[in-house]
């Protein structure tokens, strides 16, 4: 038994490397990072979108140097309001590039997460073709291997799973597919799932696939849940589902005596906060980008009105520097988390 204290000293050693419980992270294109170093963060832009059609698309439709060039002062811009972290949500076959964003945040000093997964909305122009014919499975597993092994061989891995259903009632077969997929992907990998969805109905319908497949809805981020009602995001966000209000623009009112972009944001975020629900709410501009086959990319608009005009509007309504915390670095710390949430 000399050998006692020895194998002792080993099986402790074992079991604290397997705890580990202060280690939450997060994967970014430059890999994984404590989750407690993202501060604050924009959960939804974009820096280059190719709208050809996955048919079309490919690295070939744009010159990176070009891309980099007409990105980098509006991530340079962000960075002193103090972004420190930013998702990249151009799918594959959209013109995602995990090139450009190594690149973008080596040069910007901001933390880029890409991502993995299938855009179905918009008639299915950015599905490709195996996508019509294959499993759930595996379209999962392409996604799956995407985060073992990184995507096209830059070694950068995705941080998030990325899909995009019709804002209908009713999935297709096609879009309850995806969703499918997509839990089955978020099972094996812990990866958020960040899905274009819009209106209640859709929203609902991929919250019941997750559950039926042992998903919790808080893997699930409701994106572009301003095209929902208020009902619905706080009914959502009480069954765990992130509330992703991530279109926050200046537009003026459509129509005299209607609140512009800037107030009716502030004004849903403050419903959701009186109902309890402030630990539940993302925020993004949806903003960018290089316009792939456009001359220097076209308009490209920048990431700062939340920083602006919402902040003020959100203080003027009773929001304290803890809330505005809660919302742009704690939610987000807790949404990216790579953790596989049972139901
Ligand atoms: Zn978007």
């Amino acid at each position: 038994m000399k050998h006692f204290p020895w194998m002792v000293f080993i099986l402790l050693s074992i079991v604290s490397c397997q705890k580990r419980p202060d280690s939450v992270q997060i994967m970014t294109v430059n890999g994984p990072v404590e989750a407690s170093e993202m501060g604050i963060t924009l959960v939804h832009e974009h820096v280059i979108v190719d709208w050809i059609g996955a048919d079309s698309t490919g690295y070939h439709r744009w010159d990176r140097d070009e891309v980099v060039g007409r990105a980098l002062p509006f991530l340079l811009e962000i960075r002193e309001s103090g972004v420190n972290t930013f998702l990249e949500c151009t799918p594959a076959y959209l013109g995602r590039d995990p090139f450009v964003l190594k690149e973008l945040s080596e040069k910007s000093g901001i933390a880029i997460l890409t991502n993995t997964g299938y855009y179905g909305a918009l008639s299915n122009r950015f599905i490709p073709a195996h996508a019509f014919e294959e499993s759930p499975e595996a379209l999962a597993q392409r996604w799956v291997d995407e985060f073992e092994n990184g995507i096209d061989g830059s070694g950068v891995r995705p941080g998030f799973i990325k899909i995009a259903v019709n804002p209908a009632d009713s999935l297709s077969a096609l879009h309850q597919k995806i969703i499918h997929a997509a839990s089955i992907a978020h099972k094996k990998t812990g990866l958020a799932i960040v899905s274009h969805t819009g209106p209640d109905g859709p929203a609902f319908a991929q919250i019941g696939i997750l559950k039926t497949q042992g998903v919790s809805p808080t893997a699930f981020i409701w994106t572009h849940a301003q095209g929902g009602t208020l009902e619905g995001c706080i009914k959502a966000a009480q069954e765990g589902a992130w509330i992703s209000l991530d279109n926050v623009n200046d537009a003026p009112p459509a129509e005299p005596g209607m609140p512009g972009a800037v107030e009716w944001y502030a004004n849903r975020i403050s419903d959701l906060k009186d109902a309890g629900l402030l630990q539940k709410i993302l925020i993004s501009h949806d903003s960018g980008w290089y316009n792939v086959g456009q001359p220097d990319g076209g308009n490209y608009n920048g990431y700062t009105v939340i920083f602006n005009r919402l902040l003020p509007e959100l203080k003027k309504r009773g929001f304290t520097d803890d809330d505005i915390e809660q919302i742009l670095v704690r939610n987000p710390r807790e949404a990216f988390t790579i953790r596989i949430r049972y139901l």
